[in-house]
């Protein structure tokens, strides 16, 4: 009565993909991904949009660590069809624009605005023995000092996240840059940047593609593996059936838990945990005009401008126009432009975060459910992760069954 397999893997983003091509890699051939859209990559699929690839999830670039990945990537969409870039991204402060990190470039503004960051950063907590704080927006002041909180990060943050910041933890912020004051004050000094490098200080995107071209030949060569334009309605967490079509002995879940909660067999506890997870929405806006900049991408803080980031893609996209914008759906305003809202963006890092989503796989693991990738885990990590993370799942559970 059910088609039967011995796994399920629900979501054809980059962790579910990754997932079952390395089950494939040891000859397991017993898998089914269920996918809402008709066609697989996730966030980071692209569409053609005035005769160009545009990546639909904001702006998608790859910087890989490991070794492994880049390699399992490769055989997909290999080396040489990738162009490599040295980051430029720019950030709006006023008037005045200098490059990513801030921290890193104060160098480049007015001597007089220098010794007014430099003071404010001398000033700051982490300068001065004081404990770090547990809130984002105080961890905020007491890392970089009121100047900089003021003026960038918590205006940029304000729109990015659109929730009180009081709410986000600081447990994920080893993801920022860590410029020291000893580094700033140096790289003002010297007049170049100095510090740690930031990610994506160079990374690669496809010469002839958009982001999405790596993710729709890994999908394509499984779809006979892939129930496309399938959403998953119900998952029957005693059995392990899906939408009351699909049976599995383990189930991949890589789609957010909040599409669950209308399952069968989850306890009240683990629905509380899971309506405690938050996320946020992107909305990305194409504009057809052209703007004379080498930038690849430029934040903008100023919160009287609706987006945060604006993507010149002509600057890493060969032969194309114009650039797009990133808003908080929350903030975005109406026009005629090509638009797409991407209701799940940003699994949000409130300070209860972490033990609501332990507490939700822990139990959902005594049922043979595992979360897996952004949403499975809810958490910020960026493509390349989200495959080493499907590759290692599946390299544990190989064997298993
Ligand atoms: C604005 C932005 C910029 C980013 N920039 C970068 C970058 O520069 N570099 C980088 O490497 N990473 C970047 N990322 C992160 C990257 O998008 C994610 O790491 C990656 O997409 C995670 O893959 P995933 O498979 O875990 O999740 P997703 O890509 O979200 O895939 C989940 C899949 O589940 C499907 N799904 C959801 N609900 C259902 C349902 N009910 N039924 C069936 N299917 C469902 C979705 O359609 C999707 O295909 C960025 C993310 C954002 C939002």
């Amino acid at each position: 009565m059910y088609k039967e397999f011995k796994y399920v893997i629900l979501g054809a983003g980059p962790s579910g993909l990754s997932f079952a091509h390395r089950l494939l890699e040891n000859g397991e051939t017993s898998f089914l991904i269920v996918e809402k859209e008709n066609i697989g990559g996730g966030l980071c699929r692209s569409k053609d949009i005035d005769g160009s690839p545009l990546d639909i999830g904001g702006g998608h670039f790859l910087d890989v660590r490991k070794k492994n990945v880049l390699d399992f990537l490769f055989k997909f969409l290999p080396e040489d069809e990738w162009n490599k870039f040295e980051r430029i991204s720019k950030i709006i402060i006023r008037e005045n624009e200098i490059d990513y990190p801030f921290e890193s470039n104060i160098w480049q503004l007015p001597a007089d605005e220098q010794i007014e960051y430099l003071i404010s950063i001398s000033q700051a907590g982490c300068n001065n023995n004081k404990p770090m704080p547990d809130k984002f927006k105080d961890w905020i002041y007491w890392k970089l000092g009121n100047k900089i909180a003021e003026e960038y990060m918590i205006p940029y943050n304000n729109k990015i996240q659109s929730i009180d910041l009081d709410r986000l933890g600081t447990y994920w912020l080893y993801k920022l840059p860590d410029v020291s004051f000893r580094d700033t004050l140096e790289s003002c000094l010297k007049k170049q940047q100095s510090g740690t490098i930031p990610a994506h200080a160079h990374f690669l995107y496809p010469k002839n593609f958009g982001y999405g071209e790596v993710w729709n030949r890994m999908a394509t060569a499984i779809k006979d593996n892939i129930e496309f334009n399938t959403s998953v309605e119900s998952v029957d967490f005693n059995t392990l059936v899906i939408n009351n079509k699909y049976k599995a002995q383990i189930i991949i879940n890589t789609i957010p838990w909040i599409e669950l909660v209308g399952s069968i067999g989850i306890p009240d506890q683990i629905i509380n945990e899971i309506n405690t997870l938050e996320y946020n929405s992107i909305d990305v806006t194409y504009y057809d005009e052209s703007v004379d900049t080498s930038a690849h991408w430029t934040y903008i803080p100023d919160e009287s401008i609706s987006h945060h980031r604006i993507l010149y893609r002509k600057n890493f996209c060969a032969n194309s126009i114009g650039y797009w914008t990133e808003t908080n759906s929350k903030r975005s305003i109406s026009g005629s432009n090509w638009k797409h809202t991407n209701k799940y963006a940003y699994p949000l890092n409130t300070i209860e975060k972490p033990k609501s989503i332990n507490a939700i796989r822990e139990w959902s693991e005594s049922k043979f459910v595992y979360g897996l990738g952004r949403w499975g885990e809810w958490e910020h990590m960026n493509s390349d992760v989200a495959v080493e993370k499907g590759l290692n799942l599946a390299d544990f559970l190989i064997g298993k069954l």
